[in-house]
């Protein structure tokens, strides 16, 4: 467990303009040097074609945001995972609590786009997580379990293949994270249930976790035995802080 590489993925959500995207990555390149672990930027489609270009030949894996779960088609809207693999597109961040709250993706349709992104050799990183009522019901283990279940059940044998990320819903760009307890006694709950699918699965998936991390908290955050990386929201688009929380996870 302890052997995996680290992913720190940015997720810049609706946030950037050519300029503002170009200043981020080229502070990033400037200091990035060989990070200890693995680093990408989920950006908003219409920029994949920029991007791609600033991080040639540095080691930032460039990444979407959604992905659709057809191949193509009358889609209005949609992009499929083979356009995104025309621009790079090494990382698709799938079933994000903000695509499932605004947009209804439901857990088979977030299955679907995990599938979709594994068929053309994309790496998708499913989010799971709980609303702050479901963690008050005492729901949290339920509602991430059944969330990871409909993605291991409709890709079988693909499942090792994935990145999972637990995002608490209360702590998305709240300033609230989870305690690094709270926060591994999810993720042991989901390595759990990904050994139950098999054991290269268990050994091989990383799980991130989401949720207002930052420079500061970033370091104990992942020292959890669980947690595999991070995906970063608004501390991913200030280049300091986005490399600070790069350096924790060497
Ligand atoms: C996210 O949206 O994936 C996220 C973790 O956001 P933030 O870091 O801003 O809470």
């Amino acid at each position: 467990n302890q052997v995996k590489k680290k992913l720190i993925a940015g997720n810049w959500k609706m946030n950037g303009s050519l300029a503002a995207n170009e200043a981020l990555v080229q502070a990033l390149r400037a200091e990035i040097g060989a990070p200890g672990c693995d680093v990408a930027v989920c950006v908003p489609a219409p920029y994949l074609a920029q991007v791609q270009a600033l991080v040639t030949g540095c080691p930032i894996a460039l990444g979407a945001q959604d992905l659709s779960a057809h191949a193509q088609g009358a889609y209005t809207g949609e992009q499929s995972a083979g356009m995104l693999k025309d621009f790079g597109v090494r990382y698709a961040i799938v079933g994000h609590s903000e695509r499932r709250q605004y947009h209804g993706e439901s857990d088979e349709a977030v299955a679907a786009k995990t599938g979709a992104a594994l068929a053309a050799g994309i790496t998708p990183i499913v989010c799971v997580g709980e609303t702050l009522a479901q963690r008050e019901a005492g729901q949290t283990e339920e509602v991430v379990r059944r969330q990871l279940a409909a993605v291991i059940h409709s890709n079988g044998h693909c499942i090792s293949e994935i990145v999972v990320a637990y995002e608490p819903v209360w702590a998305i760009g709240t300033g609230k994270t989870a305690s690094p307890e709270q926060a591994q006694a999810v993720h042991a709950v989901l390595r759990a249930q990904l050994a139950h699918a098999s054991a290269e699965a268990a050994a091989r998936v990383r799980i991130l976790y989401g949720g207002s991390m930052n420079a500061g908290n970033a370091q104990a955050l992942l020292a959890q035995p669980d947690i595999d990386g991070g995906l970063i929201g608004g501390a991913a688009l200030k280049a300091p802080d986005f490399l600070q929380i790069i350096s924790a996870a060497r």
